[in-house]
């Protein structure tokens, strides 16, 4: 449903010839100078969607794992373009009902988040309202000029890689996980990377914003999918390979390079990069999985989208 919406948008738009990059990639660029390019992306949360603060609820987080969630989400979105954050705004529709102390934990908290991240913060907006909290950080980095990593130039043989283990993220990753920005960073100088995405909406979701963009088709062989031992501890009716498939948030990075640029950065990666090579490009469109029996099936691009009108959420 959304990416229907964001189509229809986008469709409705003129094209702005002075617009590097618009709608359609982890970032926009909207600026380019003789050396580099100005990334810019936003992100929205929502209490009771994104984390649960109400205190009514037994699993409510501190205001400090949400304020550094809603900056990290969009630092992954940097870090998907090989890029640098810089500098933060954020905005703030906080509950009436919030007392003094409450609303200066969670600027504290997000001062001590923009430490963390090593970004400033440079503006922003505050109001206040009879709901829940809500929060827009919209983030803006940098790349050298024209070595931004898109989502459109994957290529028929390309291996296809992900940046750690995936799945379960809702058991506490999606809290607490840390934005691969340096691993973007490390990739994008030492190696020539295709094309690149945050894992956000699911490994096949967003492996398919890829094959969309890039209008290729990938085979992945359920064998090499890195399983996160959360998603082998949960028991409800999905196993934990669907989890890694399926499930959202894990904020992993997924990108395809050639064969023989994987084989270069296999021998001259640094300990902090963690890569899995899970399959192939095809020049044949649509996804197929390999199962563990050798057998072949079309999936789709299944994963966390947020419908509307029905009642759900992805805590
Ligand atoms: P990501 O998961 O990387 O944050 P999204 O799936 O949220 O990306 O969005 C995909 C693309 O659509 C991005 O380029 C984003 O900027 C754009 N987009 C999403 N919502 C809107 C909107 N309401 N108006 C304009 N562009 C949007
Ligand atoms: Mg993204």
């Amino acid at each position: 449903m959304e990416f229907e919406l964001i189509e229809r948008l986008k469709s409705a738009l003129p094209h702005d010839s002075q617009l590097p990059l618009g709608i359609g990639d982890d970032c926009a660029i909207l600026a380019e100078d003789a050396r580099s390019e100005q990334l810019v992306t936003t992100d929205m949360l929502l209490d009771g969607i994104h984390f649960i603060y109400d205190t009514d609820k037994e699993n409510a987080q501190s205001l400090e794992l949400i304020a550094r969630k809603s900056i990290a989400v969009s630092l992954s979105d940097i870090a998907a373009m090989g890029g640098k954050p810089q500098t933060a705004f954020l905005s703030l529709a906080i509950p009436r009902s919030w007392d003094a102390d409450q609303a200066n934990e969670l600027f504290d908290s997000f001062a001590k988040a923009a430490r963390e991240f090593q970004i400033t913060l440079a503006g922003g907006d505050t109001t206040s309202w009879n709901h829940l909290l809500a929060i827009n950080v919209t983030v803006v980095g940098k790349v050298p000029k024209s070595k931004a990593i898109r989502r459109s130039g994957a290529q028929a043989g390309d291996f296809i890689c992900v940046s750690g283990p995936l799945g379960g993220s809702l058991s506490g990753k999606h809290l607490t996980f840390t934005p691969r920005v340096q691993q973007g960073q490390w990739l994008r100088e030492h190696c020539t990377i295709h094309a690149m995405i945050d894992i956000s909406d699911g490994l096949l979701a967003d492996l398919g914003h890829i094959l969309q963009q890039s209008e290729v088709g990938a085979e992945i062989v359920a064998e090499q999918i890195p399983i996160s031992k959360q998603a082998d501890e949960i028991s409800d009716n999905k196993s934990p390979l669907e989890h890694a498939l399926t499930d959202g948030e894990d904020f992993e990075l997924l990108w395809t390079m050639s064969k023989s640029e994987y084989e270069k950065l296999m021998q001259q990666k640094e300990g902090f990069i963690e890569v899995h090579h899970i399959g192939n490009i095809t020049k044949e469109k649509g996804c197929f999985l390999v199962d563990q029996q050798g057998h072949k099936k079309r999936r789709g691009d299944e994963g966390y989208v947020h419908q509307l009108g029905e009642e759900e959420s992805l805590l």
